[in-house]
């Protein structure tokens, strides 16, 4: 494809920004949007580096099984070539096709969850590049369910390398805009289509191992992946130098924002608010806090509305420059595990 280089452009979201990249709009409008995956299937057929919506975040995509191409991500990214990479096909067959053995914990709950944001890890088959999976025998596997992700990988015909489109360590993106302030130039495409669904990562389970073993909390929630396959090993205390040797790439800090993160029970706001540098944002789930100057957010009381959201007020509060972000601690219940270790890895 002919890459058109643009001065500026105008996102979604009605923010301009400058930039290299292309920036295509999905519409809605089959025949103009079937046009734009077109082209950003044939960058990645050519060995380019696509930014594109999942229903998790966006995601910087690559053909798989092209180590140059997959060179270029961890390249735009500044990511570690240590952190391995999830590998998005469009099938469960297409997912076989790269598993040197799939166990029944992973049919079970590809069944149950594709497409969709789960990523099952199993063994990987030679076609597999080491650069996709930074040389471990194994491959992080996932079907997207997002139309637009799931029509570039049919179309670009291989499946894709996709991590979240922003620089390493960093909050992933929700939207178009976060993408181009995070890698700007970096990236060859952009497809914007508006904000994701999610708004965090899947979550990434482990079929190597029996009984499962949850590496990353995220939008399939623990309770739901043992309705299908019984127990699986989750607990917070793997995370940590465990869980980064069994899954590299799992480091205690990620996810943070510019602005310093301060996860604080209800009761130590007030004085958290007062000791902190300010500009101070505050995060809130319960009741405002009264005599103070910080500028309050109210997120939602249940854990799938205040996960879609979460990044997108990060990335709201490092634009208008605060210093930091303080978060009213959410609930430990079940079906929080997701926000919590976001949470607690952006105040790391
Ligand atoms: P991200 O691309 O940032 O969503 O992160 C994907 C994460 O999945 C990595 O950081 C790893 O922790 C994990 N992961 C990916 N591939 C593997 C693998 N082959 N074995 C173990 N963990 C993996
Ligand atoms: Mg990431």
């Amino acid at each position: 494809m002919e890459k058109v280089y643009l001065a500026c452009i105008v996102a979604r979201d009605g923010v301009s920004y400058p930039s290299m990249a292309d920036i295509l709009r999905i519409t809605g409008d089959p025949s103009h949007d079937a046009h734009h995956v077109r082209s950003a299937a044939s960058v990645i057929r050519s060995g380019g580096i696509v930014a594109l919506p999942t229903e998790t975040v966006y995601g910087l995509a690559a053909d798989a099984l092209n180590p140059s191409a997959v060179a270029k991500i961890y390249e735009a990214k500044g990511r570690p070539s240590t952190n391995p990479l999830i590998v998005h096909v469009a099938s469960l067959d297409g997912a076989k096709d790269l598993a040197a053995t799939w166990p029944p914990t992973a049919q079970k709950l590809a069944e149950a969850f594709w497409p969709g944001p789960l990523t099952i890890i199993v063994p990987k088959k030679a076609i597999v590049p080491d650069a996709a999976t930074a040389g471990l025998p194994c491959v992080a596997l996932r079907v997207p369910s997002h139309p637009v992700m799931h029509a570039v990988i049919e179309e670009a015909g291989t499946p894709l390398a996709a991590p979240s489109a922003n620089r390493s360590q960093a909050v992933s993106p929700t939207r178009a805009a976060h993408v181009l302030k995070s890698l700007g130039s970096a990236v060859d495409v952009i497809l914007d289509a508006g904000t994701t669904q999610h708004g965090l990562e899947s979550t990434v389970v482990d079929c190597t191992v029996v009984p499962p073993r949850v590496l990353r909390p995220g939008p399939v929630t623990i309770a739901e992946l043992e309705r299908v396959v019984g127990r699986v090993k989750a607990d917070d205390a793997v995370i940590g130098d465990e869980l980064s040797r069994a899954s590299p790439g799992m480091s205690p800090k990620h996810y943070a924002p510019q602005a310093k993160v301060r996860v604080v029970p209800m009761a130590k706001l007030a004085e958290a608010i007062t000791s902190s540098d300010a500009p101070v944002a505050v995060l809130l789930i319960g009741g405002a806090v009264l005599g103070t100057s910080a500028t309050k957010v109210q997120m939602p009381a249940e854990p799938v509305a205040y996960g879609a959201v979460l990044y997108g007020e990060f990335h709201k509060m490092d634009d208008a420059g605060m210093k930091t972000i303080i978060v009213e601690e959410p609930p430990s219940a079940p079906g929080w595990e997701a926000v919590r270790d976001r949470l607690r890895r952006a105040s790391a």
